[in-house]
C-alpha cells in the first residue's frame, strides 16, 4: 500500500501530523499499536509551566529563554509564536473545546487538591486564573459511591488550605449498581459508558440534592467519553457552577479527546490502522522505502515520506535494556550514556537524565542512523530528546509545535 506520508503512533503528535497533513491534501495513514498518554492525561495541555521547580507565568517568554538542544528551539520562537494561536480553533474542529491562553498559564486543580501550571484545559475541568484567589466560595465535591480512583478528601485539604470550606458527599444510582459488583468494574470509563441519556437527569437530581448550600460543585471527570455533549447536558441542569477534576487513569477526557482528534482524521480522509505494530523499515541510501506492521505481514506500507511519532518510554517508543537505550523499530540514534548509573538520579524526585533521551535529529527533525540523516523520515513528540517534558509541564506543547513544523517542512519540499 502507497502513501504520501505513513506516521507510527496515533498519540497526539501523530493525529495532529495527520490531520494538518490529510487536510493539505495528503495521503496519510497512521499506524497506532494501542493507548497513548492522551490516555493517561490531566485534561490540561501544557506549552511550559515549570522550570526548576518554579511555576512559569508567560509561557512564551520563557520558551525564548531555552538552551539550544531544547525541540522548542528546532522549532524556532517565531513559528511558536504562530502555531499556538492555531491549536484552540484545530482542536475545536476536531471537537475538543478548551479554554486558556498561550499569553498567561492558567492553573488546573489536581486531583490531589494542588494547583498546576497549564496552557489549554478542557472546557468543563476546574481551573482558576490564579491559585491564591479562588472564586468558588463553598465547594461540594460529590462522588460516585465506590468510584476509587477519584480522592475528594485530597482535594478537599487543597481547597481548605487555601481558605475554601468544603462538603463531601457520594450517591449511586441504579444504572451504576451494576458496575459495582465488582470494583474492577467501577472505572471512569465505564463509568462514562452509564451516564448518558435519561440518567444525566437522575445523576443532576442527586448532584442538586446533595449540594446543600454549596455555591459550586467538583465531580470526578468521567462523563462524556465520545464527546461533550453529556457534560453540557448535565452542567445546564446542575442549579449551580460545576467543573470536573482529573482523576487517576484512564482519564474520560484525554480519552475523549484522543477519539475526538481519530474520528476527525478519518473524517477527512486518513486511515487509521488501530492496534497495528510497525515492527522494521527498509531503507535504501539515505531513504526509507517501506515498513511492515504486525498485523500486515508480508504487505508493506511504502510513502514518499514517513513520520516517527511512538512515543518515549512510556509508549515503548523508547526502550531500555540494563546496557543500552535504544530506539526499537528501527535502531535510529540516541543520545544517552552506556554506563547505566548515569540514566538516573539516586532521589527519586529529581531530575532525571533518561527522561531527556530521545532520537537524534537534524535541524528539521529528521533522524539519524549511524551517523547518517534519513533524508524522508522525520520525529515529533515524545519520541525527541532534549527536554523533559514531565519536569517542565511542556508535553503537549512539544508534541503540538514538533508537530506543526515537521508538518511545515514536508509541505515545503
Ligand atoms: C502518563 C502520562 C501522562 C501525561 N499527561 C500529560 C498531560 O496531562 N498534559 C500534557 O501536556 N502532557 C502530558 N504528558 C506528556 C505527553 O508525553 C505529551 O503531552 C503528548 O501526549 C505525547 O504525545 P506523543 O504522540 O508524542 O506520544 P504518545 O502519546 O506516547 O503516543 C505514542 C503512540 O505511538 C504508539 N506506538 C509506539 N510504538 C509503536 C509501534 N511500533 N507501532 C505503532 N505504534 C506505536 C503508541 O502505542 C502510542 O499510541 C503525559 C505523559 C505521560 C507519559
Amino acid at each position: 500500500m502507497k502513501y504520501d506520508i505513513v506516521i507510527i503512533g496515533g498519540g497526539l503528535s501523530g493525529l495532529v501530523s495527520g490531520i494538518l497533513l490529510t487536510k493539505a491534501g495528503r495521503k496519510v495513514a497512521i499506524v497506532s499499536s494501542g493507548h497513548s498518554a492522551l490516555h493517561f492525561s490531566s485534561g490540561s495541555f501544557g506549552l511550559f509551566g515549570q522550570r526548576d521547580g518554579n511555576f512559569v507565568e508567560r509561557p512564551l517568554e520563557a520558551i525564548a529563554k531555552l538552551p539550544a538542544s531544547h525541540p522548542y528551539r528546532k522549532v524556532g520562537i517565531d513559528a511558536i509564536t504562530d502555531y499556538v494561536k492555531r491549536v484552540k480553533p484545530l482542536f475545536a474542529e476536531a471537537g475538543i473545546n478548551t479554554h486558556g491562553s498561550e499569553e498567561r498559564n492558567h492553573y488546573r486543580l489536581t486531583p490531589i487538591g494542588a494547583f498546576k501550571p497549564a496552557w489549554l484545559t478542557i472546557d468543563d475541568y476546574a481551573t482558576v486564573g490564579k491559585p491564591d484567589n479562588l472564586p468558588w466560595g463553598k465547594v461540594a465535591i460529590i462522588n460516585f459511591n465506590g468510584y476509587l480512583d477519584f480522592y475528594p478528601s485530597f482535594i478537599a485539604k487543597g481547597l481548605e488550605e487555601a481558605g475554601l470550606s468544603c462538603s463531601l458527599k457520594s450517591f449511586t444510582l441504579p444504572e451504576l449498581e451494576t458496575l459495582r459488583k465488582s470494583s474492577t468494574e467501577m472505572r471512569a470509563a465505564n463509568i462514562a459508558r452509564v451516564i448518558v441519556g435519561d440518567v444525566i437527569g437522575d445523576v443532576a437530581r442527586e448532584v442538586n440534592r446533595l449540594a446543600g448550600d454549596a455555591d459550586t460543585v467538583l465531580m470526578p471527570a468521567v462523563i462524556g467519553l465520545f464527546d461533550d455533549e453529556p457534560v453540557k447536558l448535565l452542567r445546564e441542569k446542575v442549579d449551580r457552577p460545576l467543573y470536573f477534576v482529573s482523576t487517576q487513569p484512564m482519564s474520560v477526557g484525554g480519552m475523549r479527546s484522543q477519539i475526538r482528534l481519530r474520528r476527525y482524521f478519518k473524517k477527512l480522509g486518513g486511515t487509521y490502522l488501530l492496534g497495528d505494530s510497525v515492527t522494521n523499515g527498509v531503507a535504501e541510501g539515505d531513504r526509507m522505502m517501506k515498513i511492515f506492521t504486525v498485523n500486515l505481514g508480508d504487505m508493506e506500507l511504502s510513502a514518499d515520506y514517513f513520520i516517527l511519532a511512538s512515543g518515549s518510554f512510556f509508549s515503548y517508543g523508547i526502550m531500555a535494556n540494563p546496557v543500552s537505550i535504544y530506539e526499537p523499530i528501527f535502531g535510529l540514534d540516541i543520545k544517552a550514556p552506556t554506563t547505566r548509573s548515569e540514566w538516573y538520579h539516586k532521589d527519586i524526585f529529581k531530575d532525571h537524565a533518561y527522561m531527556k533521551y530521545g532520537v537524534t535529529t537534524d535541524d528539521e527533525f529528521r533522524v539519524m542512523k549511524d551517523g547518517r540523516t534519513l533524508d524522508n523520515m522525520y520525529a515529533v513528540g515524545a519520541v525527541l530528546g532534549g527536554c523533559n517534558s514531565m519536569k517542565e509541564e511542556s508535553g503537549a506543547g512539544v508534541a503540538l509545535m514538533t508537530s506543526m513544523k515537521v508538518v511545515d517542512n514536508i509541505l515545503a519540499r
